[in-house]
């Protein structure tokens, strides 16, 4: 039997990393963020302790909206989790975007299927604005910078590197 999101739900224990943008629109709807490293914000998941401390026993906690074995904010939430089990590794300038082999759904994928996510990886970025792509691209490479380490058992998706991604789009 092949597992689906409904008996899983392992990806929602996460950081659920936030676009630029959607630090605006989630601050607006008095969403507890947090800022990692100075850098990059994630939904505020952590648990704290009777001092309001965070408290990192749990290094990556169930995310905050996993209620009832569903996301509770499903239709509104981050870019990030909608393109799970996509993840973003960094080398140098380059942004590497691998399948994330924890996904159970991954697992049972075969070669033809990889290919089929590669060529719809390919047809996403040449049919959205140009502009779009390189605010979004430019935001998954700082988290990946600081979340991401690359594996030899990464099943490789498309390598962009920033620098030129950012004269082309000059
Ligand atoms: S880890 Fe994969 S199979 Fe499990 S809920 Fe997430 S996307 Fe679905
Ligand atoms: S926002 Fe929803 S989909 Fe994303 S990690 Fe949290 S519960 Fe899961």
């Amino acid at each position: 039997m092949k597992p689906t999101c409904s008996n899983c739900y392992n990806c929602c224990k996460s950081y659920s990393w936030l676009l630029r943008d959607e630090v605006k629109i989630f601050s607006k709807l008095a969403i507890p963020l947090i800022r990692i490293n100075n850098k990059v914000f994630c939904i505020d998941s952590f648990k704290r302790n009777n001092k309001n401390e965070i408290v990192l026993d749990d290094k990556i906690p169930e995310c905050r909206f996993y209620k009832n074995k569903k996301c509770s904010i499903y239709s509104n939430r981050p870019f990030f989790c909608r393109f799970y089990p996509i993840l973003f590794r960094s080398k140098g300038e380059k942004i590497i975007f691998v399948l994330d082999k924890n996904c159970f759904y991954v697992k049972f994928l075969n070669k033809n299927d990889i290919k089929n996510i590669r060529d719809g990886f390919d047809a996403f970025l040449s049919n959205i604005n140009r502009k779009f792509i390189i605010k979004i691209i430019s935001d998954l490479y700082e988290v990946s910078k600081i979340t991401t380490i690359i594996s030899k058992n990464d099943i490789k998706i498309k390598e962009i590197d920033i620098s030129e991604l950012m004269r082309k789009g000059k």
